[in-house]
């Protein structure tokens, strides 16, 4: 089954949108729980959004990040790929819980050893920390 946004609005927390907010700021066109007051309008860059949970159904139920508190983003730059993981700072310490830690190793040892033919850097981000997970 399609997944849909429903009630979450995270990215529009913690992501950066250099069109109209700073990363781990509420963006001032978003109405939590609403939507975008802006909708039809928004910059490209948010229409061209999508975390993980959203598009791949190997993250489990538990990563949706109205309940996780954690945004995960692929990202791929020249030759070299990453996989972040960035966590509402309001929750700064979520990561460090279970099942998302156990999730988080697996994940990072899975891009250390290149187990599904790419090999990744794995990031924990919470405002200006960042994290690279070893296995
Ligand atoms: S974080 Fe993912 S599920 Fe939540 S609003 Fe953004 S794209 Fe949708
Ligand atoms: S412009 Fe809309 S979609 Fe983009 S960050 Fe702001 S509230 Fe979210």
């Amino acid at each position: 089954m399609k997944r849909e946004c429903g009630r979450c609005s995270l990215c529009c927390k913690v992501m950066g949108v250099p069109e109209v907010k700073q990363d781990f700021a509420w963006c001032p066109h978003c109405a939590p729980g609403h939507g975008c007051k802006i909708y039809p309008d928004r910059p490209e860059r948010c229409k061209d959004f999508h975390c993980q949970w959203l598009i791949d159904p190997r993250f489990g139920d538990h990563w949706y990040p109205a309940k996780s508190k954690i945004i995960v983003d692929h990202k791929v730059d020249g030759e070299k790929a990453f996989v972040t993981f960035v966590v509402d700072h309001d929750y700064p310490g979520r990561w460090r819980e279970e099942p998302y830690f156990s999730d988080i190793k697996a994940i990072a040892g899975a891009g250390i050893l290149g187990a599904l033919g790419i090999k990744w850097t794995t990031v924990v981000r919470v405002r200006d920390v960042q994290i690279v997970i070893g296995r």
